[in-house]
């Protein structure tokens, strides 16, 4: 898939099973690739302060490298997602082969945290036919999203640009618990919640909005 700041009406369509925006016209935030050491902290007390709950989609590597921002996460009342064990694009593996890289991060999480993951988001984006077909196999809800911000380019003008411009009253929002945008990533919440107030929108947690 071509990626966009809001992905297309027709592959929406076409993968209807899938959760691209929010059921309750409320927004949704969602960070992925972490935790990370150096900005899943900064992260956490910037939701805290705003009193935003969100969802982090993880990649397994990071989870056994820094378990203590596990705890911090949940803690905090926010989800996690499953952003598969190794994040590698769904569409470079056979469907068979892929499915211990969803199934080994939900194990770790249960056995780890007793915390039943509900949440897949897969990968760079990438999917098939192949892996939608498959996809209710780990009984996860597959989420999305509306609003790509385009943070791991580093520049809080396209962030800035994303937000003005896409963002709407069921809009899931993407942004990154990474290095990439470690410099811009408090500015780019902050903005996200100034537009949202702007435009008169409000912000749910995933337990409302994925419905
Ligand atoms: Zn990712």
């Amino acid at each position: 898939m071509k990626s966009s700041f809001n992905p297309p009406k027709i592959i929406k369509l076409l993968f209807d099973n899938f959760i691209w925006n929010t059921s309750n016209s409320k927004i949704l935030f969602t960070f992925d690739d972490g935790p990370n050491v150096e900005t899943t902290p900064i992260i956490l007390k910037k939701l805290n302060d705003l009193k935003i709950k969100s969802v982090f989609f993880c990649v397994g590597n990071n989870l056994t490298q820094y378990p203590s921002l596990i705890d911090e996460i949940l803690s905090e009342g926010h989800s996690i997602g499953n952003h598969t064990w190794n994040h590698k694009k769904v569409t470079d593996f056979k469907i068979n082969d892929y499915q211990e890289e969803i199934s080994q991060f939900n194990f770790y999480m249960l056995e780890k945290f007793n915390y039943r993951v509900k949440l897949f988001r897969p990968p760079h984006g990438r999917f098939n036919f192949g892996f939608y077909r498959n996809s209710d196999k780990h009984q996860l809800k597959v989420i999305m999203w509306s609003l790509l911000t385009y943070d791991y380019k580093n520049d809080l003008k396209v962030v800035k640009f994303a937000l003005q411009n896409y963002l709407s009253h069921n809009s899931i929002i993407v942004m990154h618990d990474s290095l990439k945008s470690k410099n811009i990533i408090i500015d780019s919440i902050q903005f996200a919640l100034d537009i949202s107030l702007e435009k008169k929108l409000n912000i749910g947690d995933a337990a409302s909005c994925l419905n």
